[in-house]
């Protein structure tokens, strides 16, 4: 059975009410779904490969993604599925540094930590690499050289999917693998932990389960950790000591994980892949920054292309073309929900600090 075929029979079976919930736990073996007289389709199903996904960005233009997670399950290689922390120990995972965006580093509106990777380590591609480093973990073939369906997790996945297609001309869905495309924040509703329409943030959702990630938004450990959320909703009966098995699953991941794609080491200053920016001896102009009074002191700390403020200045240039939502001053700290909305309207500081999350229009 195609991929198409069984992404057609799992839409009508989701028109007629079956949830992400039920998807997830018919893969992980714990239901089964009766696909009626296609009864084919419920084994194709759990041949599917589970594949998660979270993109990064710079926080004063989504265009520049800076990182990319990739987490992978293939029920293949799976042989204990009595326990969701033994599936997870079978999870394979990516976690890679967009080389000409490397150096824009999250610290002002919603701080990034791209260096603190924790289930292995972290690469630098380039942004054809990263295309197709994707190209290439979406499409797995059977002993019989036919594609093997894919379903698709994420947390907030539809504006991940939409920013690939734009920033690096891949679109997923041209591949014709994906039968399912669950998100987190679905899960969470189906589970009663979070209210339909409301964005549940990941460390939220991680913390019902005691769950805690110190180095959140880096993008390696979102979807990691986004994987971890969505089989802890859907198992029966979780563990008590989560926090405990989450620091196992960690070491354990550290230990095994395999660096496929990419180099190790860039430097984000000069480029070379001999050495990083804190050993870099290049010497680098900006020539904006020159000529700012209140920038020169850093001229010479990088290369015009690289240039932060020529980033923020063009952020600046684009004119809001909503209505102000409030001439309200500027909030010390921005509402979380906006911030870290993939949505410009709303992730713009003019936006974002203009209210908190306690009296977000958008929630
Ligand atoms: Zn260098
Ligand atoms: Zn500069
Ligand atoms: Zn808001």
């Amino acid at each position: 059975m195609p991929p198409s075929d069984l992404k057609s029979l799992l839409e009508a079976e989701q028109s007629r009410g079956l949830t992400h919930s039920a998807i997830l736990q018919h893969w992980l073996r714990l239901q089964t779904i009766h696909f009626g007289n296609a009864a084919v389709a419920a084994n194709h199903l759990r041949d599917a490969i589970l594949v998660g996904l979270d993109v990064e960005w710079y926080e004063h233009n989504p265009e520049y993604i800076t990182e990319l997670g990739v987490s992978v399950l293939d029920p293949m290689f799976i042989n204990d599925w009595s326990s969701l922390w033994e599936v997870l120990r079978m999870i394979v995972n990516h976690h890679v540094r967009i080389k000409p965006n490397a150096h824009m580093v999250n610290s002002e509106l919603c701080h990034g930590y791209p260096e603190k990777y924790q289930f292995g380590k972290t690469t630098f591609v380039s942004t054809e690499e990263a295309a197709s480093m994707l190209r290439h973990l979406f499409t797995r073939f059977n002993s019989f050289g036919q594609r093997r369906p894919v379903i698709f997790l994420g947390h907030a996945v539809d504006n991940d999917t939409k920013m690939i297609k734009e920033r690096f001309g891949f679109d997923i869905d041209s591949l014709d693998v994906v039968v399912a495309t669950l998100d987190t924040q679905i899960l969470a509703v189906e589970a009663g932990l979070a209210t339909p329409g409301r964005k549940m943030r990941l460390c939220d959702m991680l913390a019902k389960f005691n769950v805690v990630e110190a180095y959140l938004h880096n993008a390696g450990n979102d979807i990691v950790c986004t994987m971890i959320g969505a089989l802890l909703m859907v198992y029966p009966s979780s563990p008590k000591d989560n926090a405990a098995l989450y620091q196992g699953l960690k070491v354990y991941l550290q230990n095994w994980s395999k660096m496929s794609y990419g180099v190790p080491v860039f430097c984000t200053k000069c480029d070379s892949n001999s050495h990083v920016a804190a050993g870099c001896y290049a010497v680098v102009h900006c020539a904006l920054c020159a000529t700012l009074p209140h920038r020169r002191s850093n001229a010479n700390m990088h290369k015009t292309e690289k240039c932060l403020e020529l980033v923020k200045h063009a952020a600046r240039q684009v004119a809001p073309s909503l209505p102000r939502l409030s001439p309200a001053p500027l909030n010390v700290c921005p509402c979380q929900y906006c911030i870290e909305s993939p949505d410009r309207q709303r992730n713009k500081s003019g936006n974002a600090y203009s209210h908190t999350k306690e009296t977000c229009p958008y929630k």
